[in-house]
């Protein structure tokens, strides 16, 4: 077989897969049997309006997809963002940037992490922007033979990866360099979220080293590539910056990192996603009895429960067992009584006499006049709401509403 014909071969591929796909998302019932997640792609639309509101006319938003959009889907994500006019993503890994690709996703990708050397090929193939990760990598990047496109990421602080930015020669020295084709230079601030004085004073630092670079930069004549500077919190907390792109995550599935953050604006955000699941079983048991593995939960009375198909192999934290969280049935909270199982767990309805099987129970999300947020979940289990939510499981079906 000829080059075209393989080539044209591989294109419509990726086409009918493309097209299988969608037609698979229908929102039929039986989806809904066991446990899965709702996206309201209009609360998607509304805060990406909301977060463009915000920014200064020429910041665009780089939405990140990372960790498959934060648990929301990353290529129905990516696509319903491509549609409202969003044009630069941000990904983790060079795997997911194909992922993107392949199901045809428009504009820029940056991989903000690490790619090995062996995988360059993939990078120019997918038309992926890699980051690069310090003085030493753009080396071997620039030695592979070909030209890519990267952003250069600068360290001002947060020390995880990029170029010290008192390495200003070596950053002029990248400009030189014949294989890169630079689109990005950026920074990463690791205390924006935070309202304490001496974390502010961090981060206004951490802008002024980065802006004394790129003043440098221009002294010596070096073309400025797009900027980008703030994640969710830099925009919420530093809105005032001027950059070119505004890499926002969390943000744009409308929550907050932790539960109770205050932040400089307060912008009307929505949040995207729910975790429901079904009643599938009510037992009735004895005051005295104990329920699940270790029998932690001893009845207090004669109690009513109803057992829910998710577990903690569909990302749920185990360690809001033991009444530590609860749902919403009928509109009412009930407890998570005795241990999270792998796949299922048992819930208190005692007092919610109206519950009845094939009911839903809602985990994340609003049901009558209660809400679940996210935020609560997560800091009910120690943690925040990116991880919970990035580490929603494979099983749950997404449906888009
Ligand atoms: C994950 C990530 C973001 C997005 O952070 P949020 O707080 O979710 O907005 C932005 N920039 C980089 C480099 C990241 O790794």
């Amino acid at each position: 077989m000829s080059r075209t014909a393989a080539k044209i071969l591989r294109k419509l591929t990726e086409f009918l897969s493309r097209i299988i796909n969608t037609s698979s998302t229908s929102t039929s019932e039986y989806r809904r049997d066991r446990a899965w997640i709702e996206v309201s792609t209009e609360n998607l639309k509304h805060n990406i309006k909301t977060l463009n509101k915000i920014t200064p006319e020429f910041c665009d938003m780089m939405a990140i997809v990372k960790a498959d959009a934060y648990g929301h889907g990353a290529v129905k994500v990516s696509s319903f963002l491509n549609k409202t006019g969003v044009r630069a993503f941000g990904v983790a890994t060079v795997d997911e940037g194909i992922v993107l690709r392949k199901q045809g996703i428009r504009g820029e990708i940056l991989i903000l992490g690490y790619t090995d050397i062996t995988r360059l090929d993939q990078l120019i193939k997918y038309r992926l922007a890699q980051t690069v990760v310090d003085y030493e990598y753009a080396v071997k990047l620039n030695s592979y033979g070909k030209p890519l496109k990267v952003h250069l990421k600068i360290d001002t602080g947060m020390h995880r990866i990029g170029i010290p930015v008192t390495e200003a020669e070596k950053v002029c020295e990248l400009f030189r360099f014949k294989r890169l084709t630079i689109c990005g230079i950026f920074t990463h601030l690791c205390v924006s979220d935070s309202t304490k004085e001496e974390d502010i004073q961090f981060t206004r630092n951490q802008i002024r080293v980065f802006y004394d670079l790129l003043h440098m930069l221009k002294q010596n004549t070096i073309p400025i590539p797009k900027v980008h500077i703030q994640s969710s919190y830099g925009v919420l907390n530093y809105p005032e910056l001027n950059c070119n792109y505004a890499r926002i995550g969390i943000a744009l599935y409308g929550t907050y990192t932790s539960f109770g953050d205050r932040t400089k604006l307060k912008p009307d955000l929505r949040p995207v996603l729910s975790l429901k699941t079904r009643v599938v079983l009510i037992r009735e048991i004895e005051k005295g009895d104990s329920v699940s593995y270790g029998r932690t939960f001893l009845a207090k009375r004669n109690s009513r429960l109803a057992l829910l198909p998710i577990g903690y192999a569909d990302g749920l934290p185990r360690s809001l067992s033991c009444e530590t969280g609860k749902v919403l049935i009928h509109g009412q909270y009930a407890p998570i009584v005795g241990r999270i199982c792998m796949d299922q767990l048992l819930v208190d309805i005692t007092d919610i006499p109206e519950a009845a099987l094939g009911e839903i129970a809602t985990l994340i999300g609003r049901d009558g006049v209660n809400e679940i947020t996210a935020a609560e979940v997560a800091s009910s289990s120690g943690s925040i709401t990116n991880e919970l939510l990035s580490r929603l499981g494979s099983r749950l079906e997404r449906i888009y509403v």
